[in-house]
């Protein structure tokens, strides 16, 4: 019987929705320097699903934005490997074949509401973290017999379950289904596999065996480990990095052109100058 642990795997993965910023150089910058201490795969992964704000010219410039901070990866758009496509538009059937295993078994169900029923006059969250809790209205509908569209999937979460887990940074984390986050999207409206099953699905196909991401991501973590159970698969370990915040404590976003990578190195920021501030 072999006992030793898999070799570490290590993933980047951002979408091509905007340029990359400072708060996504320092969590890849960690993600890289914990393959390497670990003397492990870096993978590189375009989270590419959202057809409305994914763009072509951020695939490129996140590319170079990358290479220019001085970050390598051995496996990703490019430069190929064995678990290709590394763009999630290309694996579409991965996801469907996850969707398939939990729409089979019962534990999702197809959801009518509008966002409009939703938040009411509130305005659309953008984050996934800032999501209202989904008051149940469709629970009953059955996975079998879906409506007409447009419908989406959400799966049904375990009310009152403490999810906990212990992130490689931050501790333990708990948090309680039906409470700190609701029934949740794996299938969209649009016919787009949601964020939450596409990482899980992607994580496990690629053998990621950490996830280094920001921390703005620690409830999605909860979320994930029940899609991991649900289809029986062994999760990675998490480490969440802190977020940054501008002047004004905000949480940097790619709103904040002026603290983007190409702003910055346009100002003279060198890759060293930069990472002076990390520790
Ligand atoms: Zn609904």
């Amino acid at each position: 019987m072999n006992l030793s642990k898999p070799p570490y795997r290590g993933r980047l993965a951002p979408s091509p929705t905007g340029l990359l910023h400072l708060g996504h150089a320092r969590t890849f910058w960690t993600a890289q320097q914990r393959a390497i201490a670990s003397g492990g795969t870096l993978v590189l992964r375009n989270e590419d699903l959202d057809p409305s704000r994914s763009r072509p010219e951020f695939v490129s410039a996140m590319l170079e934005d990358l290479r220019w901070l001085g970050i390598h990866w051995q496996e990703g758009p490019g430069c190929g490997g064995p678990f290709a496509p590394y763009s999630q538009t290309e694996r579409r059937p991965r996801y469907l074949a996850a969707f398939e295993q939990l729409r089979t078994a019962g534990l999702i169900y197809s959801c009518t509401c509008s966002r409009r029923d939703l938040t009411g006059a509130l305005s659309a969250p953008h984050e996934i973290d800032d999501e209202p809790l989904y008051p149940g209205t469709c629970r009953s509908n059955s996975p079998l017999h879906p409506p007409p569209p447009p419908f989406c999937w959400r799966f049904r979460v375990p009310d009152g379950e403490t999810i906990s887990f212990t992130d490689g940074n931050l501790g333990l984390q708990q948090f309680v289904a039906g409470r700190d986050f609701g029934d949740f999207i794996v299938w969209q409206r649009d016919d787009l596999p949601a964020y939450q099953l596409a990482v899980t699905v992607d994580d496990t196909a690629m053998r990621i065996t950490e996830v280094v991401r920001g921390a703005d991501l620690l409830k999605s973590t909860a979320r994930q480990l029940l899609l991991y159970r649900s289809l029986a698969l062994v999760p990675p370990a998490f480490y969440h990095c802190q977020l940054m915040t501008d002047d004004s404590g905000r949480r940097l976003a790619k709103r904040h052109d002026a603290l983007s990578l190409r702003a910055l190195r346009a100002q003279g920021a060198t890759p060293e100058s930069l990472r002076q501030n990390w520790t």
